[in-house]
């Protein structure tokens, strides 16, 4: 998890466009980036979903309905993929155990080795969540 990593790089014409572009262009490419590994994870997981979206809302990094929509925060891709990964299987395990029981732990261990490092860095970094940009 270096900070190279974290880095991308916006082309001229969008930072150019102001915020919305930046944002609207941020979106997209947390389409591009997350919602393949959501579909991938699901597999892993024996897991299926209604739909999968990236959302534009703050103070959360993921979410799931109990009518089975996932929702990632696009502010995600500013994380290490091991924790976008953390994220995406955080909330596909609740599709199979709702509460954060010891079971739907087990489930994500499971699947991700490195829990408690994304768990540290999103506390870590959990104001990322809370920039407009
Ligand atoms: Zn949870």
């Amino acid at each position: 998890m270096t900070s190279k990593e974290r880095q991308f790089r916006i082309p001229p014409r969008i930072a150019a466009g102001g915020i919305k572009a930046l944002s609207d262009w941020m979106i997209v490419r947390a389409e591009q980036k997350i919602l393949p590994r959501v579909k991938r994870h699901a597999s892993n997981l024996g897991v299926t979903y209604r739909d999968a979206e990236i959302s534009e809302t703050r103070y959360r990094w993921g979410s799931c309905t109990g009518k089975n929509s996932l929702r990632f925060n696009w502010r995600l891709i500013k994380a290490p993929v091991a924790v976008i990964d953390y994220v995406i299987i955080h909330e596909l395990a609740h599709l199979i155990e709702p509460n954060h029981t010891p079971r739907f732990w087990n489930i994500v261990r499971s699947q991700h080795p490195m829990t408690e490092t994304a768990k540290d860095w999103l506390k870590e970094h959990g104001a990322l969540l809370e920039q407009r940009l």
